[in-house]
Formats: structure tokens, sequence, C-alpha cells
């Protein structure tokens, strides 16, 4: 049956729910930060999957570990526990803040752990008035019904009927907007150190200091979505050890699998403890395939030299952006930190983002968006210079084209 289907991007269509819209390019196999398609055109990869594949394609590392362990066992369920999610769990509370360790599959179950945790605490804490939680507009926490609703962005939370209660929304980097919302009635404020998908926008130091001690005042628990910026995508392990702020619940999911899907959330004993036997679960959750690579992901990128690389290649990133930018004038500012960089359209392009990623593909060059006024890089940690200079000089014949197309 195989043999009679035709496989190209017509299918996609004919065979797949319309909730995506993918580029016509079907790539079939990569090697560090280059992707092959099916006609064998090649495309230098400044996109990582969305901010996943931390290591590029097919890294040594990854392979070696998935292989490995798809030769010993690659499901038990949570009825039994496996040695990949003792040893990845350990190395996580090793480095981190935290002291227990959630697995879950993706970004949005981590996410929706850390909430039903925080609602769970203040309740047995506090009592059951104690259930606001408080996100931001623009925000992203994943695509769950929690935390679309968490989430600052209707167009994702709207028209599914009703929605899970007590969920305010203030304004990203105002700490007034915050203040006037924030009570004993807050169980946690949840907040993404550098939003990504609302546009690459980092909170200041300020915002999360003042934040941390809002959350203080009030009992609240200070909640940190890293699922985009974490595992060294900042330059460091996780971005909130730029800021001195550390949260009381942690998310990472993305980079952490480098393509294998996995996600965690952590936090400390005292808060862990109230997530008791039968409270929370997930079949996959742990699974020895997923964190056998997780833990060669963090491994290999949490050590001094690879920490120094990303800063350097966000270094030649916006050296040459800004060559770019000298000759066509189309952004007014690059943000973003690490591999995790956004180039934000001035007021001639505004709105046309996605133009500039398709003239991307075209040029031979896979880049993202991140909302319609910003063009997204996220990239491998260890993209070499050299693939950085190439992917680089098509983007700059996109532009070119994109600017052409609109005198
Ligand atoms: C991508 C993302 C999520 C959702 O992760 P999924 O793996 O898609 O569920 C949540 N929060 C942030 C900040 C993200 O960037």
């Amino acid at each position: 049956m195989s043999d009679a289907v035709i496989v190209n991007r017509a299918l996609f269509d004919e065979v797949m729910v319309p909730n995506y819209a993918p580029a016509a390019i079907i790539p079939v196999r990569g090697l560090g930060s280059r992707v092959w398609d099916q006609q064998d055109r090649e495309y230098v990869d400044f996109a990582g999957g969305i901010a996943v594949s931390s290591l590029g394609h097919c890294h040594p590392a990854l392979v070696n570990a998935l292989t490995e362990q798809a030769h010993k066992i690659w499901h038990l369920s949570n009825v039994m526990t496996n040695e990949p999610a003792l040893k990845l769990a350990a190395a996580l509370v090793a480095n981190t803040f935290a002291d227990k360790v959630y697995f879950a599959n993706s970004g949005a179950e981590a996410n929706e752990a850390a909430l039903k945790l925080a609602r769970r605490y203040a309740l047995d804490t506090a009592g059951e008035h104690k259930m606001d939680i408080i996100s931001f507009g623009k925000s992203f926490h994943g695509r769950t019904f929690f935390t679309v609703t968490v989430g600052g962005q209707a167009s994702y939370s709207d028209g599914f009927g009703p929605k899970p209660a007590a969920v305010l929304h203030a304004e990203f980097n105002n700490l007034d907007s915050v203040k006037a919302l924030i009570s004993e009635r807050t169980c946690a404020v949840i907040v993404e150190p550098i939003q990504g998908e609302g546009g690459i926008l980092p909170a200041t130091p300020e915002f999360l200091q003042g934040l941390r001690e809002l959350c203080d005042a009030h009992q609240a628990l200070l909640i940190f979505d890293e699922v985009q910026t974490g595992v060294g995508r900042t330059g460091a392990l996780y971005a909130y050890m730029h800021s001195g702020v550390t949260p009381d619940i942690l998310t990472t999911a993305k980079s952490l699998g480098g393509g294998f899907p996995i996600g965690a959330m952590l936090t400390t004993d005292a808060i862990a403890a109230h997530l008791k036997v039968g409270t929370h679960g997930s079949t996959y959750g742990g699974n020895p395939l997923g964190c056998a690579v997780a833990l060669a992901v963090l491994e290999t990128i949490n050590r001094p030299e690879v920490m120094a690389t990303v800063l350097t290649n966000e270094q030649l990133f916006r050296t040459e952006l800004q060559r770019i930018n000298d000759k066509y004038d189309v952004f007014s500012a690059v943000r973003g930190k690490g591999m995790l960089l956004g180039a934000v359209l001035n007021e001639r392009f505004k709105g046309r983002s996605r133009d500039f990623f398709l003239a991307s593909a075209e040029h031979g060059l896979l880049s993202l968006v991140a909302g319609p006024d910003v063009v997204r890089f996220a990239p491998s940690l260890v993209i070499t210079p050299d693939d950085i200079r190439e992917g680089m000089q098509r983007f700059e014949a996109a532009v070119a084209h994109v600017v052409q197309a609109s005198n």
C-alpha cells in the first residue's frame, strides 16, 4: 500500500488535519546544521526545529545514546522507574536550584504539571481561595486547554468553550500591572524569561526581581517557563542563572531532548511534596529512550566551552545581521540572547515576517518567525561559524529579494 502513495506536500492536505500550514519542502535528512529535502536540495538550518535541535541533526553523542538505549529497553511506564530517568533527574538536580523533577513529553505538559502543582500547593497550604494564576499578555505556555488559557493570546484559547477559571493577565515588563492584580488569592505567577512566541522579548532583570519580591510578599509561587530558553540556549544552562532570580518551579522541554520529545518540571522539596501519589502522571513521562537522549544532550551542552560558543555565535549572528541591515535597512532591533534571536522588522516591513521566512527557504535557509513582526533564529547551539556565514549569505539574498519586490 505504501508503494502506491506519493509522499509530497499535497498529501498533507489530503490526509492531515488542517491545523498547520507547513512549508512546501519536505526535509528527509539532516547533519549538523544542514538539512536536505526530497529533491536533495540543501538548506542551512537557523530554525533548529523551533529551538529544539540544540546540537543540530544526528549529533553522534545523541545517535549513540538513542541506539544504545534502543537495544536495552524502550518503555516501562511509571509502574516502574528506570535508569535513564533517574540519571537525568540527578543531573538536573545537581545543576540547578531544583531538588525534584517530574518528567513529561512536551513543554505544554511540563507547564500543565507546574500549574496543577501550584494550585494544589496553594490549596494545601492556604485554602480554596488561593487559586489565581497571573501570566502575561503575548505569553505562550503550550496548547493544552489550561496552558492556552494561561497564555496571553486569545486566538489560541478562544472558541473551545468554558476556560479554566481564575487566570489573570498582566503586562509583560510592567510591575505596576502585576501589583494591580496580585493579592492573597494569587497562587502563582508564570513568566518566560524571554518571551519566545510573543516576539523574542527579554524580561528585564528588574522585572524578574520585582516578580520574585511580589511573589514572596503574597506567598505566591514564581514559575519560570524555560521551555524555549532552557538547556544552554541563552548561554547559561537556564536563563534564570543570568538574572540571579531563582524561581520556585521551572519548566523545560524543546532543547532538552535535542529532537526527542521530552519535557520536565523542576521544583524544590517543599513544593514537590504536594504532588502526592496519584495526583498527576503520564504514561510516557520519563520514558527510557527520551531520558537517555536528554542526558546525552545535557552532558554535551552543560560545559563552559559550549556556553562560551553560544555567546560567540550570538556575536557573529549580530555582526552579520548588522551588516545586512546596513545594506537593506529592514530591522529596527535585534533582540534576545545566545542562540535565541529576533530581528524586529522596521515600520516599512512590519507585519511581513512570513515573507522573509518564505524567501529564506527559497534561498536555501530555514528560519522562523515570532509573530508577524519578528524574524526568529533558534539554531543549533554548536552551529559552526562557517555555517553561520553561509546561512547569512543566503539570508542576505532573501532580504534583497523581499526588498526588491517591495520597491
Ligand atoms: C514551545 C513552548 C511551549 C510549548 O511546548 P510544546 O512542546 O509545544 O508543548 C511552552 N512554553 C514555551 C515558552 C514555549 O516556547
